[in-house]
Parts: structure tokens; C-alpha cells; sequence
């Protein structure tokens, strides 16, 4: 078990079935991008261990950016904007791979995918290590999950709980 503040969290997946995971997905995209040469976009701050680990099954050169979204309540017809801060990868027919820690509502993830596609990539998929089928309000479509799981809050890989957890190795749930 884990305290953060004032919750209780409980072990979830284990550090060796994330490993095992990992490895499978990038082998996935290894043989999916054969004679390519990707573009890698991880997605900060909750991407950045599965992206770490995964980078390292990925055996065809690829090129790696971060980016970070910022998001805002706007004037948009939607009520959210989000922009990209950091991107400097020219994505213009390039084969891009978004890496994201979780797909939750999938309103992120929407967004973001509608404002890479403005960029002209040659093709887009998207990578998340963990979705939550249950939440998904904005349907997209997801080409590497790594776990479907539950409706519940996790932390840890990268995933925090009011700024804290993400060094964690594992992944842990919410108690309830
Ligand atoms: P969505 O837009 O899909 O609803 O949510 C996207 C973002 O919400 C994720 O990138 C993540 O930052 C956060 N999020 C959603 N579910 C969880 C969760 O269970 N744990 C943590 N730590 N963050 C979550
Ligand atoms: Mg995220
Ligand atoms: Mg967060």
C-alpha cells in the first residue's frame, strides 16, 4: 500500500507485467514501422516512463520528441482548448506515434490528435499504456493500449495524484 496525501492506494500491475507489456507493444511497433522512421511524440509529464521503456523495444531508428499540452477553459465551442508547448519536430509527412500514460474520457487525446493532423503527418497512431473503456466519452481510435482497466483513479509509471507518485514503478489503485 501507498499514502499520498490523503489517499490510500493499492497495488495494481506489478513492475514486471508493465515490462512485459512494454516489450510486447514495442515489438508491435517495431514490425508495424519496419523501413520507417518514426516520429515518437511522448506526451509530459505522465508519459515519460512508458515512453522511456518503451524507446528501448523499439529497434528501427526513430526519432523522439516530448511535448506538453496545456489545456484551458476557451471560448471554444467545446469549452477546452488545448495547445502544444515544446513542439519543434517538423511533423510534415512524417509517420508520428503519440505515447500517451492514459486514455480516460479521451477528450486529451481528441484534441490533441485533431491538432497533430493540422500538421499534415504522413500517417497518425496513437500509443497509451493504460484506457479506461468505461470512461471514454470522445471515442478516438487507439492502435497500442497496453492495459484496459477499470474505472478507477491510478497513480505511478509516470502517473500522479496531485503532482506526486509518478517516480512509483508500479502502478497502484485508488482505495476504496
Ligand atoms: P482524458 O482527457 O482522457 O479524460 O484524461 C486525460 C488525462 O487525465 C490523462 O492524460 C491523465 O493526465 C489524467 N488522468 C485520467 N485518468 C487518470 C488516472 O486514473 N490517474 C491519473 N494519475 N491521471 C489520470
Ligand atoms: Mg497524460
Ligand atoms: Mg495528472
Amino acid at each position: 500500500m501507498v499514502e499520498i496525501k490523503d489517499k490510500t492506494f493499492v497495488p495494481f500491475l506489478e513492475r514486471d507485467k508493465i515490462q512485459e507489456r512494454v516489450n510486447e507493444l514495442g515489438k508491435e511497433i517495431s514490425k508495424d514501422y519496419a523501413g520507417k522512421q518514426p516520429v515518437i511524440l511522448g506526451i509530459l509529464n505522465g508519459a515519460f516512463m512508458f515512453l522511456s521503456d518503451l524507446a528501448k523495444q523499439i529497434t528501427i531508428s526513430s526519432e523522439l520528441s516530448f511535448i506538453k499540452i496545456s489545456s484551458y477553459s476557451g471560448e471554444s465551442s467545446t469549452g477546452k482548448v488545448s495547445q502544444m508547448i515544446g513542439l519543434e519536430t517538423n511533423l510534415i509527412n512524417r509517420h508520428v506515434i503519440v505515447v500517451e500514460d492514459i486514455v480516460d474520457t479521451g477528450l486529451s487525446m481528441k484534441h490533441l490528435v485533431e491538432l497533430i493532423k493540422e500538421k499534415n503527418p504522413a500517417s497518425l497512431a496513437v500509443a497509451t499504456l493504460l484506457h479506461k473503456p468505461e470512461a471514454i466519452k470522445h471515442p478516438i481510435k487507439l492502435d497500442y493500449v497496453g492495459f484496459n482497466i477499470p474505472n478507477k483513479f491510478v497513480v505511478g509509471y509516470g502517473l500522479d495524484y496531485d503532482g506526486l507518485g509518478r517516480n512509483l514503478p508500479e502502478i497502484y489503485q485508488l482505495k476504496t
